[in-house]
């Protein structure tokens, strides 16, 4: 009798593990959004050393993914308010990034054949201007940020989000909608709750989007710690993580700011399945 117990027990467990196994997750399409358009004044600033002085065109890059539980922004990029400045918005510092914007996030968004409003969950890399220009665009969608990030103390202590706007404290990886599609992977470093987003496709497969864990390919290939860096030793650590998620997810890596990357693959309306 006790075995008969265990036996169909057993069974139950096999049958449950075989459910779970082929429920299909509900990612079904990424599209690539233009978040900006610029040139970088000195690349040595990411690559402490490497090519001082020489400039280069970058991208700003946003992810706007259709999941069955609802559409999904990552990254907002650039204000859209730089769209109206004829010249774009130059840096304090020359050696950083002059941003233009050809478009707004909006029309981006629109791209999708979805409105902003639509969008109803969001998570940002982290809290840099050309990546939180345009949270507010999407005031009804749950925030999901690294709490070290959310509480990290932005110019004269102002806080870095509305304070009404609806957030997810995260300490750690997290899979947004329970089924491995979308995961959110900590990558601290460049800021104190640095974020990547390890996106799992129905016919591309793995890719993760690198936030700013790496700036450009030269910059990830030799591993350069930007000298604005929030923590070297965290973003070295972080870097060690995303590579050994490469190899065991056999994911591509898509860097945000690295045009000669982003000129390889399809943007919006065109779409990743
Ligand atoms: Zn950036």
């Amino acid at each position: 009798m006790k075995r008969a117990l265990a036996l169909i027990a057993l069974s139950l467990t096999l049958a449950a593990g075989t459910a779970q196994a082929q429920t299909k997750p509900g990612i079904e399409k990424l599209y690539i959004l233009n978040c900006a358009e610029g040139v970088a004044g000195d690349i040595s600033r990411w690559s402490p050393g490497v090519n001082e002085g020489k400039s280069m065109p970058f991208v700003d890059t946003c992810y706007l993914i259709k999941h069955a539980q609802g559409w999904f922004i990552w990254d907002t990029g650039v204000s859209d308010r730089v769209a109206a400045m004829p010249d774009g918005l130059a840096p304090a510092d020359p050696r950083m990034t002059h941003w233009r914007k050809p478009v707004t996030l909006a029309a981006e968004v629109e791209r999708a054949g979805i409105k902003p409003a639509d969008v109803k969950f969001m998570a940002v890399s982290h809290t840099h201007p050309d990546h939180i220009g345009n949270v507010e665009l999407f005031p009804q969608a749950m925030l999901f940020v690294q709490k070290a990030e959310y509480d990290w103390p932005g110019a004269n202590n102002a806080p870095r989000f509305k304070p009404e706007h609806p957030v997810t404290k995260l300490e750690g990886d997290k899979d947004i909608f329970g089924d491995g599609s979308v995961t959110i992977i900590a990558t601290p470093g460049h800021t104190p709750g640095h974020q990547s987003l390890l996106v799992r496709l129905p016919k591309t497969g793995a890719i993760l989007l690198s936030g700013d864990a790496v700036h450009f390919r030269g910059n990830w290939e030799n591993r350069g710690v930007p000298s604005g860096n929030f923590n070297k030793e965290q973003t070295l650590a972080s870097m060690q993580k995303i590579s050994d998620l490469l190899a065991k997810e056999k994911a591509q890596l898509w860097i945000n700011h690295d045009k000669a990357q982003r000129d390889t693959l399809k943007m919006a309306p065109a779409f990743y399945e």
